[in-house]
């Protein structure tokens, strides 16, 4: 008798600045494993985001332990230190890359929003980005993604019920005394007033928009 095939893993890699995490990014990973029946998804804080400046981001650890609390209840969450890890601005080619590495046989789907995947496919090393893994373009509230001229079969659109929730509308709450409980898990909302994050002018390093 043969065996039957094995199917391969599973992986969504859901990339973020993640400063902080929030209800959006949950229900993003949460909705997309469920549409691709997921085994996993791991959440990978960037280093510095190519987009941004040095200075203008949370310190990666900050970043890194406010993602390991706010998805630490969830079995199939877990969290990649690759990007922090590596020197130097991060590049999906590069997290693509080294995750596959470390989980040699497993399907990727890269999760991301339809405002950062634009960003992405700015960028010139594009066609090898589809080698690594199939990209799944999360609706998000007040971005469209238009997919033409992209290959067929490279990227799906799943939407998600709309969270019109964003780190930097978290951090302006933060720095205006206003209310963040019910936008981000119970973790990082502890997170935030123990470390003292985001409060005040210098709350957030660039006193940013
Ligand atoms: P910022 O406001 O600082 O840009 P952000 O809320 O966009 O932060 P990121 O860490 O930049 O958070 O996002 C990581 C990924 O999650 C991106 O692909 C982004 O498009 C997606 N994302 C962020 N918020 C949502 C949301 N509310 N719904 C769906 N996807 C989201
Ligand atoms: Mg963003």
């Amino acid at each position: 008798m043969t065996a039957a095939p094995t199917r391969r893993p599973r992986l969504g890699v859901m990339g973020g600045t993640f400063d902080p995490l929030h209800h959006g990014h949950l229900v993003a990973a949460s909705e997309v494993a469920a549409r691709f029946d997921l085994d996993e998804v791991v959440f990978v804080p960037t280093g510095r985001p190519w987009q941004k400046a040095a200075g203008e981001v949370t310190p990666a650890e900050d970043r890194y332990l406010m993602t390991v609390v706010a998805t630490a209840a969830d079995p199939r969450f877990t969290v990649s230190r690759v990007d922090i890890d590596r020197p130097g601005p991060t590049y999906t080619t590069d997290t693509l890359r080294d995750l596959a590495a470390t989980r040699p046989g497993s399907e990727l789907f890269f999760i991301t929003g339809a405002d950062a995947l634009e960003q992405i496919l700015s960028w010139r090393d594009v066609d090898e980005l589809w080698r690594l893994a199939h990209f799944v373009a999360v609706s998000r509230p007040g971005h469209t993604l238009d997919t033409s001229g992209l290959p067929d079969d490279a990227v799906s659109v799943v939407e998600i019920p709309a969270l019109a929730i964003s780190s930097s509308d978290i951090r302006r709450r933060v720095r205006e005394g206003r209310p963040i409980r019910y936008l981000v898990p119970t973790g990082v909302l502890q997170y935030i007033a123990k470390s003292g994050l985001y409060r005040g002018a210098g709350g957030h390093p660039s006193g940013e928009e």
